[in-house]
């Protein structure tokens, strides 16, 4: 995960088996562990002395007051922050009845009041999340919590799924609070593995220019106008330029209207004409014209050596 981008991990610590590993596992680790414990406070309790670099708890299935504040008190010892974890599948039945329901204004307060437990015994060093499966009402939860407090924000939506649907989920709910200036750490979730995860995320922070982005490709989606195999051309093009680190945008543009002026704006870019003739554009202007083959071949050249020289 950690060679996929991930800057932080969770693990779920389950039983006291999974507290025992996790000595090893934050010895190993490569970016700091996150404990996620659940209904037994004595798992939080020893996840914090085997060394985790922060614990998870939700106060929906951790609900005994003197539980919460030993949790807290341990904490604060260890100099490390709490994950108040807030799901819309575990909230507290009191707020269920009141709110008729897991509403954004139940997670919100679910989290809230618990925040307001722990400043009441000391403890400030928390971040907040509130995930639910539905995209707009996790979003409304955390634009409340974010509107009534300065607690750091761990965005997420839950139980998405896979495939496109479940990635979209995430890209949109998370995307769109991000764009909002909302959220200090992501995590994509989805029913396939860690690094699945980790590589949604790392695309959502890059779109949003939140993260040095790599090679970034403006590409044309092809019309009635485009009269070259465009759709085997950009895959090679990404292909030869997949290893290339820095932060440059590449045009593959495929006509003569919208073409030159995309790629003007790019960093390098390519325009095809008719007859598989393409120009080469650079610093908003065209520096090079010829038969396509010959032209995306000194793109790739190209743009190989402007990264290089970024
Ligand atoms: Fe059509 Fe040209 Fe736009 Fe491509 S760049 S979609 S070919 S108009």
């Amino acid at each position: 995960m950690a060679s996929a981008g991930c800057d932080i991990v969770r693990v779920a610590v389950p039983d006291e088996a999974a507290v025992r590993a996790l000595k090893t596992i934050v010895k190993e680790s490569p970016i700091p562990v996150v404990a996620d414990i659940h209904f037994d406070f004595r798992l939080a309790l020893g996840s914090i002395a085997a060394g985790v670099d922060a614990v998870r708890i939700n106060p929906g299935n951790m609900k005994r007051d003197a539980h919460l504040r030993a949790v807290a008190d341990a904490a604060l010892a260890a100099g490390i922050p709490i994950r108040i974890g807030i799901n819309s599948g575990s909230l507290e039945r009191s707020l269920l009845k009141k709110y008729g329901g897991p509403t954004a204004d139940a997670m919100a307060e679910s989290a809230l009041s618990c925040a307001e437990k722990f400043e009441r015994w000391g403890f400030t060093n928390i971040k907040l999340s509130l995930k639910s499966h539905d995209v707009q009402q996790t979003v409304a939860a955390y634009r409340k919590v974010a509107d009534a407090c300065d607690y750091p924000l761990h965005l997420g939506i839950t139980a998405t799924g896979s495939g496109l649907e479940a990635t979209l989920k995430s890209a949109i709910g998370i995307g769109a609070l991000l764009l909002d200036g909302i959220g200090d750490t992501i995590r994509v979730s989805l029913s396939s593995s860690p690094v699945d995860e980790v590589e949604v995320g790392v695309a959502i922070v890059k779109l949003l220019g939140l993260r040095p982005h790599g090679v970034e490709f403006v590409a044309c989606p092809t019309c009635g106008r485009c009269k070259v195999d465009l759709l085997s051309y950009l895959p090679a093009v990404k292909e030869r330029l997949s290893g290339l680190d820095a932060d440059i945008t590449v045009a593959v543009m495929g006509c003569v209207v919208n073409g030159p002026g995309e790629a003007k704006q790019a960093d390098i870019g390519i325009a095809f004409s008719d007859d598989d003739v393409a120009s080469l554009f650079r610093k908003g202007k065209r520096y090079a014209s010829g038969p396509a083959r010959e032209m995306l071949e000194q793109l790739v050249n190209d743009a190989r050596r402007l990264g290089r020289t970024r």
